[in-house]
């Protein structure tokens, strides 16, 4: 049964009960997970406590993917909103400021004009130089007024160019921030499926290839169990190191879920892909793990490839499930394989 406190519940308590719920229900004591757990349990948001309860209905333990989409769907989004609205009421306010400084400037400078006015009636012809005298001091006054402020407006405006630059710099990073799985720092679903659907129209109308693979990593649960979640995440980090190093910059490779990655390929043909997908799996195989933190020696671990290609008619859904079937393929061959579609025509049939 898992609780559900109300919203002045004092925080340490809520931290305890956080702690002890992820001892008992898991993963292990993460950001992420103390996120869901402590907002769970403080009562504050609804939709995440109905998840939360309907997941644990289902099985008692929670898998780190299963936090990671609760973290998505019910944190992540709230807490972009929140920067999102800092950084646009940021920037209000500068604009704000900006217009009461101009006002000001242009104040000063009616101000300035309407001295200059009376000044120059003082001087109608006929007038003595003392009075002359005496209208060029009030010139030099008014004008030294005026420069001072022009200088107060220009050192303002200087600060508010970098003020706005750095309000554009907090919105960038925001909008960076939610396109990335926060793990791997590889592209993240979202981003994905956006640039899918942009690449598959872009093959659509000018007729070049493109390619997709999906990639898992074998018997990943055993590596975790024998060595725990984090060192299973610091595994994550280097497979998705490994495929971004195997691809071009124009490629997205993208954490599809859990311990399974995509790459979108543009101008690929099902043989690029597959030349690609044979680099990734080699450079993984290749590397032997060591734990950091010891220096012990995990020993390898593998991934599996499905590499499917565009045809027409296809959309994202078709072309992420044929490269689907060709992944579960090479799992029931052996794994640590790579398969493309046209090689599993007929086992298609078998798999579907
Ligand atoms: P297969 O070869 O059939 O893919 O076997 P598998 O064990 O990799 O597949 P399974 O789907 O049974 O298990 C996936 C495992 O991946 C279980 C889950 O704990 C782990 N996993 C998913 N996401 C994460 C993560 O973010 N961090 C860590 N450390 N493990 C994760
Ligand atoms: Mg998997
Ligand atoms: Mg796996």
């Amino acid at each position: 049964m898992v609780a559900s406190g109300p919203d002045d519940a004092p925080a340490t308590r809520l931290a305890g009960e956080a702690m002890r719920q992820i001892e008992a229900h898991g993963p292990s004591p993460e950001p992420r997970a103390y996120e869901v757990w402590f907002t769970h349990l403080a009562g504050r948001n609804r939709p995440l406590s109905r998840a939360l309860t309907a997941e644990l209905t289902e099985t008692p333990r929670l898998e780190p993917a299963a936090i990671d989409r609760l973290y998505d769907q019910y944190l992540s989004p709230n807490r972009m909103a929140a920067h999102a609205e800092k950084a646009s009421l940021g920037v209000l306010t500068e604009i704000d400021s900006v217009m009461g400084t101009l006002d000001d400037a242009l104040g000063s400078t009616t101000r300035y004009g309407d001295r200059l006015q009376e000044i120059s009636k003082d001087l109608a012809p006929g007038v003595d130089l003392e009075l002359i005298r005496n209208a060029v001091s009030r010139l030099v006054a008014a004008t030294r007024e005026t420069a001072s402020a022009n200088r107060a407006l220009e050192s303002r405006l200087k600060e508010t160019r970098g003020e706005v630059q750095d309000l554009r710099q907090a919105l960038e990073s925001i909008r960076t921030e939610n396109l990335t799985d926060p793990l791997t720092t590889l592209a993240n679903r979202k981003h994905l499926d956006a640039t899918l659907i942009q690449a598959i129209d872009h093959a659509a109308l000018s007729g070049e290839p493109l390619a997709l693979l999906m990639i898992d990593v074998d018997k990943f649960k055993d590596f975790n169990d024998n060595w725990g979640h984090l060192t299973g995440d610091q595994v994550l980090r280097l497979v998705a190191m490994s495929i971004k190093g195997a691809v071009r910059p124009t490629d997205t490779a993208a954490r599809f879920g859990g311990e399974e990655f995509a790459v979108v390929l543009p101008q690929s043909s099902l043989k690029s892909g597959e030349i690609v997908a044979e680099r990734i799996r080699q450079t993984v195989m290749g590397r032997e793990l060591v734990k950091r933190s010891t220096g012990e020696a995990l020993g390898r671990i593998t991934v599996s490839i499905g590499v499917a290609s565009f045809m027409t008619g296809d959309n994202a859904m078709m072309l992420i499930e044929r490269a689907d079937k060709c992944l579960l393929h090479a799992k029931r061959s052996g794994r640590n394989k790579t398969v493309c579609e046209d090689e599993t025509v007929e086992a298609f049939s078998d798999v579907a």
